[in-house]
Parts: C-alpha cells; sequence; structure tokens
C-alpha cells in the first residue's frame, strides 16, 4: 500500500507517543483491571512510566535535527524507552516492558524496518517478556499478547506482508491474546493469589500490551 508510511525513526517516536496516549486514556480501565486479580496499580504505574519515557524522548529532540532528533535509528528510541520503564515503573509490569522493548530496540538497528525486521522485534519482546517473567504462554500473564503477536509477525512476514501489515497482523493477535486472557487462570504474578477467582477477569498486562501494540499501527 502506497501510502504506509516507513518504519523509521520518525514512526518509532510517534509509536511511543501514541502508546503513551493510549495509556493515559484507558489509565483508569488499566487500573480497574489490575484492582480485580491484582493491587490496582498497574494503570497508574504504566501511565506514570510512559509518561516518563514521552519526556526523556522530548528532553533529546532537537529541532534542528531530522524527526527523530538526536536518535538517528529506531533502536534509540526503544532503548530510551526501555531504560525509562526500568527505572521508573514498578511492580511487575516495569522490568518485563523495559526488557520487552530493550530486547526489540536490537532488532531496529536500521533506517528502516523490513517485514523481518518486524517479526524480529516482536519475536524479541515476547523473548524478554518469556525469560524475565519465567511464565508459559496460557499463564494469564502479558504474554498472552506477547506471544501470539510475536508468532502472527513471523507468519504475516513469512507470506511477503508488508512491514505495517505485520505490524497490524501482530497487534490484531495480541488483542485476540488479550481477550483469551478472561477464561484462564492466573498461575503467575499477584493475580495467581486469587487461583481459581481470577477466571472470568481479563489480564491487565495483556490489555496493555495490545493498546501499546495498535499504538505502533496507527503510528504507521
Ligand atoms: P504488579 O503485579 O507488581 O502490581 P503491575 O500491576 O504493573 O505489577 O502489572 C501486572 C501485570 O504484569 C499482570 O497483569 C501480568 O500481565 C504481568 N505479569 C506479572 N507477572 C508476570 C510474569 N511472571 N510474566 C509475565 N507477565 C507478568
Ligand atoms: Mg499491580
Amino acid at each position: 500500500m502506497t501510502h504506509e508510511k516507513p518504519l523509521d525513526v520518525a514512526w518509532s517516536t510517534a509509536w511511543i507517543r501514541g502508546a503513551a496516549a493510549a495509556v493515559a486514556e484507558h489509565r483508569d480501565e488499566l487500573t480497574a483491571l489490575d484492582a480485580a486479580i491484582g493491587d490496582g496499580d498497574h494503570g497508574t504505574n504504566l501511565d506514570r512510566g510512559m509518561h516518563a519515557a514521552v519526556a526523556k524522548l522530548d528532553s533529546q529532540l532537537d529541532s534542528r535535527q531530522g524527526a527523530g532528533g538526536v536518535f538517528d535509528l529506531p533502536a534509540g528510541v526503544l532503548k530510551a524507552t526501555a531504560t525509562t520503564l526500568l527505572a521508573t515503573v514498578g511492580g511487575a509490569a516495569g522490568p518485563l516492558l523495559g526488557t520487552a522493548f530493550l530486547r526489540a530496540s536490537r532488532a531496529c538497528d536500521v533506517d528502516v524496518l523490513s517485514s523481518q525486521d518486524v517479526a524480529t522485534l516482536l519475536g524479541e519482546a515476547a523473548v524478554g517478556v518469556q525469560m524475565r517473567g519465567r511464565a508459559e504462554v496460557g499463564d494469564k500473564t502479558m504474554l498472552d499478547a506477547w506471544q501470539p503477536a510475536a508468532r502472527a509477525a513471523r507468519e504475516a512476514a513469512a507470506t511477503g506482508a508488508s512491514p505495517v501489515e505485520v505490524l497490524r497482523a501482530a497487534a490484531n493477535a495480541a488483542v485476540d491474546g488479550a481477550d483469551a486472557t478472561y477464561s484462564l487462570t492466573a498461575l503467575r504474578g499477584r493475580a495467581s493469589y486469587l487461583g481459581a477467582r481470577s477466571v472470568g477477569h481479563h489480564d491487565p498486562g495483556a490489555r496493555s500490551t495490545a493498546l501499546i501494540l495498535q499504538a505502533a499501527v496507527r503510528a504507521a
């Protein structure tokens, strides 16, 4: 599709800004989901972290430079986001999302991401979440959004889809994955303390992951 923007450094900054806006918009919903099966801080935690990430990008933006400011490549934007999330978001989600973005940044050491780069970005993020949290798919965590997103991206890239189409397939799979956490029993994180009573609620981290990946599509 000719109107698709290249997935370059300008896209990566637009992604993080859009993700921060989406998290802010859905902050109370995320907090309510976490109140139901956790401690009710996911929305406020993540909102604070994404706000800090945008402030970090703003502080490094220099109008005399290109659209990405001091960042030449998407990798720099995602790495700055990762380190900010690691430093500012407490609880489980900060280290998990920070690790996801840090590993994702390794796939972005190029001017413009190819379809395969997008698949690698999402694959690395999912591996980061899995290694850091040691959850399995089906444990009712954010991995239940990241992992299907990574698989959908890999499959879309293999069929010759454009980079934005690969991103869209991933975001759609993350939304479906987050929806499917409703009927799962939590086996990791605070929600696991509830055991069977965690069934009948969506996992907040899976929901925020879907919001973040939808923002990546919109930025393109
Ligand atoms: P906390 O649970 O410390 O209060 P948050 O409320 O910010 O942290 O984040 C909770 C989310 O973190 C959960 O909804 C889940 O998606 C995710 N999470 C918790 N533990 C794990 C884990 N071990 N692996 C993957 N994701 C996890
Ligand atoms: Mg919490």
